[in-house]
């Protein structure tokens, strides 16, 4: 089994594919279903430089996917039943479920029409910042001041410090280490200065980027009058959780949730972690969405749902359709559990 897994880490999604191992795994991997994560839908871009192409899926491979599933008569039910089914064990069909993050104008443009041919259902995970028209996309700000400058200057850790942009190698790299450099600093405050700064040296006007990519709470109010959406919520400032005090990380939940409520009268009982992956979201968050009242809560964590998924609902894994993998090939790995088993080293539920 260990050399076997080995050579599976090493040759990745596509010889997963290419290998038929997703085959062999589907039986232990392949759990109830699976809930699917997504963010920017719409049609691919020429732009050369595009760090958060994971973020982004093209129209035609949601199609794919959704065909996929129809194609193998699995259920696509909606975050209300996957709750519904996990409390009441019914185990008997596989299941999908599409859930989209942050609330982008493109959603409704390109995955909403898809949605309706398919008669798909869907959440969609409001920050109520992004719908105030106020929030930060600071990973959106970064990739437009690398696209933008020549070079970059910046002070880390008190040096200052030369990044190079005159390649895409070299613009990739600069984004990344500028990425991970925001992501770990301490507090939103320090994340918002820093790239407030940089957006400021190099003229990106960070305040559009919100209102450019995200739907208001009029745009929003069709979609939460539509039977196929469901409304969930995302936080207020899409920070990250773990980094806020219990008090702020709190707020931050059931505020959010009250903001969507108020602006568009439906009551919210599902969350996502903004961020989501193990340094945003770990065992106080998933107590706190619980004592928030949240039926279920997604992270971003790579996973498969399975029966003892009923025991930690605000701990969700999801499946990312990440836009670094738009190969249809792909399709029935993903729904195997192969593609996330293999990056849990093979433990169907990722507990830490
Ligand atoms: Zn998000």
């Amino acid at each position: 089994m260990k050399q076997f897994r080995s050579n599976v880490i090493r040759a990745g999604l596509g010889a997963l594919y290419l290998t038929g191992a997703h085959n062999l795994l589907r039986p232990m991997f392949a759990g109830a279903g699976a809930i699917f994560m997504l963010h920017h839908v719409r049609p691919r871009r020429d732009a050369g430089f595009q760090p958060n192409a994971h973020l982004e899926i093209a129209p035609e491979f949601l199609r794919a996917m959704l065909a996929h599933l129809r194609a193998r008569d699995i259920d696509i039910i909606t975050i209300d039943e996957v709750h519904q089914r996990l409390i009441e064990g019914d185990f008997s069909r596989r299941f999908a479920c599409f859930t989209l993050d942050d609330g982008y104008r493109d959603n409704r443009d390109f995955a909403l029409p898809l949605m309706r041919e398919f008669e798909a259902p869907f959440t969609i995970y409001v920050a109520s910042d992004f719908a105030e028209g106020t929030g930060h996309l600071w990973w959106i700000a970064l990739e437009r001041v690398i696209a933008k400058a020549t070079s970059i200057e910046v002070e880390i850790g008190r040096a200052a410090v030369h990044l190079d942009t005159g390649t895409p190698v070299a613009r990739q790299a600069t984004f990344d280490r500028l990425h991970d450099w925001l992501r770990r600093l301490p507090g939103e405050h320090d994340i918002q200065r820093e790239i407030g700064a940089l957006c400021t040296r190099y003229g990106v006007d960070e305040t559009a980027i919100c209102r450019d990519l995200c739907m208001s709470w009029d745009e929003l109010k069709p979609l939460a009058d539509d039977p196929l959406v469901t409304l969930g919520a995302h936080s207020i400032t899409h920070c990250n959780l773990a980094r806020q005090s219990e008090e702020i990380a709190s707020e931050e939940m059931t505020l959010g949730r009250a903001r969507i409520e108020n602006a568009l009268q439906r009551p919210t009982i599902h969350l996502a972690y903004p961020f989501g992956d193990k340094i945003a979201a770990g065992a106080r968050e998933f107590a706190l969405a619980h004592a928030a009242g949240f039926k279920t809560a997604v992270t971003t964590r790579p996973g498969m749902i399975f029966p003892e998924s009923a025991g930690r609902l605000t701990a969700l894994p999801r499946v990312s359709l990440n836009g670094n993998y738009q190969d249809t090939r792909i399709l029935p790995v993903l729904t195997s559990g192969a593609a996330t088993a293999m990056r849990n080293g093979f433990r169907r539920i990722d507990a830490a």
